[in-house]
């Protein structure tokens, strides 16, 4: 496959940032996401047989699969794939028909940018296209999501998903996860830049600690749901009411509780700072979501606090966090634009001569949800 073949349709799919609101998705908390116009482009031909063929450009490798024979694979990123063709003939059977498929994208993968949802929703969003299947934004919000889940083996929440399909260009989202209805809050950060900083590890804890997550605040809310049995997710529990809790979980598993209740009320706390002009609160906001996903919730790295802490000794830099699952990817900064370039190259320095490892800056604008390429 080449990418001078003729296609019978392109589509941008997004990778996604969230401002703040980590890690909260599962627990039907509020998130602050956006798509970003970083993307993965996937170029689909009908090939009138009963094969998919997918080339990705970023892996350098290609598979064939037989649509009559829809087996999980050994290797990961054909998961993905397979899984989309698979949920989409459970919603419409036999709708999915052969098809080559060319992929190429400047999203880093696993990096926390959620290049993951941005594959899996636009396999989704091109399939729809390309046999007119009729998929509504929802059935390929939830499918994919469902994809990750059974074929991967990630229990991620809704926020990546959500936020590929949906995003809307110069604007976050405000996602309530528990009944996944959105507002849409217009970006105007004045003098100040959103910027990614990439650490480029990627420790291999993150999938398992990913799960490992979710099943610590399942117990959390079963001990507090005992007691308060009109709370069904660890965000409808007040900070207040898990401090009540100290002595009757265990510590891990109470951190973990007070995190996510915290860092759900920070996410509105942040709406409010947004909506009123005030970028000092939600810098702060964003420090102190940093730290309890660190200290609390315990899905940091070195790499990723070091970023962080020496963002904190410039005035031109409001806050930073870590972004994503965690265990390595990005962070996100909130700094002045004139200070862009100095910070990059003074904090690129460092990081090289603590890890001997290069940044990668990213400098990102908010973009469109998945589309097709007019
Ligand atoms: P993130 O979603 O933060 O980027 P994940 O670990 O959830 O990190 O997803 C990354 C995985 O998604 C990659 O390891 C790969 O399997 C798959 N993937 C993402 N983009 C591509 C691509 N362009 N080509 C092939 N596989 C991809
Ligand atoms: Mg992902």
């Amino acid at each position: 496959m080449n990418k001078n073949d003729s296609y019978d349709l392109v589509i941008k799919s997004p990778g996604r940032i969230n401002l703040i609101g980590e890690h909260v998705d599962y627990n039907g908390g509020h998130a602050l996401p956006a798509a970003i116009d970083k993307v993965i482009t996937l170029k689909f031909k009908k090939n009138n047989s009963n094969d998919v063929t997918v080339y990705s450009k970023n892996i350098d490798s290609q598979f064939t699969i037989d649509l009559a024979n829809l087996n999980r694979s050994n290797i990961e990123w054909h998961n993905y794939i397979i899984g989309v063709i698979y949920y989409i003939n459970v919603l419409k059977p036999k709708s999915v028909q052969g098809f080559n498929c060319y992929i190429d994208s400047n999203l880093p993968l696993g990096s926390g940018v959620s290049s993951s949802a941005a594959l899996e929703c636009g396999i989704a969003k091109g399939i729809n296209e390309l046999f007119n299947i009729g998929l509504t934004d929802t059935e390929i919000i939830n499918l994919s999501k469902d994809a990750e889940h059974t074929m991967v083996g990630t229990k991620c929440g809704i926020m990546d998903q959500f936020t590929v399909v949906k995003g809307k260009k110069d604007h976050l989202l405000l996602l309530n996860c528990k009944t996944s209805e959105h507002e849409t809050i217009k970006v105007d950060f004045g003098d100040y830049k959103l910027v990614l900083l990439n650490t480029n590890v990627s420790h291999n804890l993150a999938t398992s600690e990913y799960n490992v997550r979710r099943s610590e605040c399942e117990i959390a809310m079963k001990t507090i749901g005992a007691k308060y049995n009109d709370l069904d997710y660890l965000c409808d529990v007040k900070p207040e009411v898990v401090k009540e809790f100290k002595n009757l979980l265990p510590e891990k598993i109470y951190n973990r509780a007070l995190y996510i209740s915290k860092e759900n009320q920070r996410t509105l706390k942040a709406v409010e700072a947004i909506n009123r002009k005030d970028l000092n609160t939600l810098g702060e906001l964003l420090y102190k979501s940093h730290e309890g996903l660190s200290t609390l919730y315990e899905v940091s790295c070195e790499e990723l606090d070091f970023l962080v802490k020496y963002t904190k000794k410039f005035d031109q830099i409001l806050g930073a966090r870590m972004m994503g699952g965690g265990f390595g990817g990005c962070t996100i900064n909130l700094i002045h634009k004139d200070f862009v370039e100095d910070l990059i190259e003074e904090i690129s320095n460092a990081y090289r001569n603590q890890f001997s490892i290069d940044l990668t800056p990213i400098a990102i604008h908010i973009g469109d949800g998945v589309k097709k390429q007019s």
